[in-house]
């Protein structure tokens, strides 16, 4: 197949771990029989730096343009005292916004070897491996009414949790579909017992369940699914939710695992979907080649599967890092006693190299 893909490797690590996934992508075309055409361009702090704006008008329409997006990362202490509308996170706001990328889609899945870098015991995280798929455009951060406002009893602070039937259920499809492709298992995270938009959640998640039955639906409160992450987190398969449940279910879920480093997202929605690591540009880290570039390259496994259907080019992919782990190399953020401390040139290399000569 053939494929342009945009590359937006940000601002701190970004620069240092997107040539790594883009490296892994090129082996895979190689391998597979692919051609994927990258083209680059300059997004978050970058792009404020050579044109004033976070997200310019070349590389959305770059970004629109092309079958998928791989991103690293935005912002940093640099452009922090700017206003928030033109700060380099406004960036990933204005992709989502004008990419329709309502679906959030984050795995945490658990490498054997670095089960002792969870907080979790061994025998509750051997063998995670669940998605939560949070819904992203709507929800109680967009809803209206919203503000501060003055009241004779002093300041009034609103917040709004909004969910129309349409957006329940395209996420709730998303939810089902990626199900589908996993172990066929969806949790619904709700808070059906007490509120309204979460009842009307509830009905059309059921709904839309009935064109899907090969998959098995169950529904868990908000509350009860944060105290089964932590106490049996392997029931779970794909748990779908809220913008602002999935926002704290997600960090609690990808915790599970040990390392911010290890963790690759999907957001998805309209035709082009946008593949980045879950953590930032740790400008702690930024220029001194320790950062792990393993959470990037996993996201090009995401998009291997959810934007090109390439699901045996994903595995080879997610075998290849496995191998690398299992041979004992590890990035400073998971070395431990007894592995071999490697930057995130020679991580990225290794992998490469599992991946050409397997
Ligand atoms: P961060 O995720 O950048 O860093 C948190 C900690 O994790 C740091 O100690 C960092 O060194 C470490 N870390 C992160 N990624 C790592 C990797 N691949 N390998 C090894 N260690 C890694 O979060 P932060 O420090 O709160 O934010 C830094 C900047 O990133 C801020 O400007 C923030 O707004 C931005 N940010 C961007 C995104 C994004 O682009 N999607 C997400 C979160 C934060």
């Amino acid at each position: 197949m053939k494929a342009t893909i945009a590359v937006l490797p940000g601002d701190g690590i970004g620069a240092e771990i997107v040539p790594q996934a883009v490296h892994v992508l090129e082996a895979v075309a190689a391998r597979f029989g692919h051609r994927f055409e990258f083209k680059t361009a300059d997004v978050g702090g970058a792009a404020i730096d050579k044109t004033g704006r976070p997200l310019p008008d070349d590389t959305l329409r770059l970004a629109k343009e092309s079958d998928a997006i791989l991103l690293g990362a935005v912002g940093g202490p640099k452009w922090e005292g700017l206003d928030y509308s033109v700060r380099p996170e406004r960036a990933l706001l204005g992709l989502r916004e004008q990419l329709g990328l309502y679906a959030n889609l984050r795995p945490a899945k658990l490498y054997s070897m670095l089960a002792d870098a969870s907080t979790l015991k061994r025998e509750v995280i051997e063998g995670l491996d669940i998605l939560v798929v949070r819904e992203l455009t709507g929800g109680i951060y967009f809803g209206k009414p919203k503000g501060i406002e003055k009241t004779s009893e002093g300041e009034k602070g609103v917040n709004t949790e909004v969910y129309t039937t349409p957006e329940i259920r395209r996420i709730a499809k998303v939810a089902f579909e990626a199900a589908r492709k996993r172990r066929r298992k969806v949790t619904s995270v709700d808070k059906a017992n007490v509120l309204e938009s979460s009842e009307l959640w509830r009905r059309v998640v059921i709904d839309v369940s009935q064109g899907y039955p090969d998959v098995e639906l169950q529904h868990i409160y908000v509350d009860n699914c944060a105290m089964q992450l932590v106490r049996a987190p392997k029931q779970f398969d794909v748990l779908v939710t809220t913008n602002l449940f999935g926002d704290i279910l997600s960090d609690e879920a990808a915790m599970l695992t040990g390392s911010i480093g290890m963790l690759p997202s999907a957001s998805l929605g309209g035709t082009i979907g946008m593949y980045e690591p879950i953590h930032g540009s740790a400008p702690d880290i930024a220029g001194k080649d320790i950062a792990n570039p393993i959470a990037t390259i996993a996201s090009t496994a995401m998009m291997l599967t959810y934007a090109f259907s390439l699901d045996k080019e994903a595995t080879a992919v997610e075998q290849a890092i496995l191998r690398v782990l299992e041979q004992g190399y590890r990035t400073k953020d998971i070395h431990a006693a007894g592995t071999r401390l490697v930057g995130t040139k020679e991580m990225g290399a290794l992998i490469l190299k599992e991946l050409q000569h397997a």
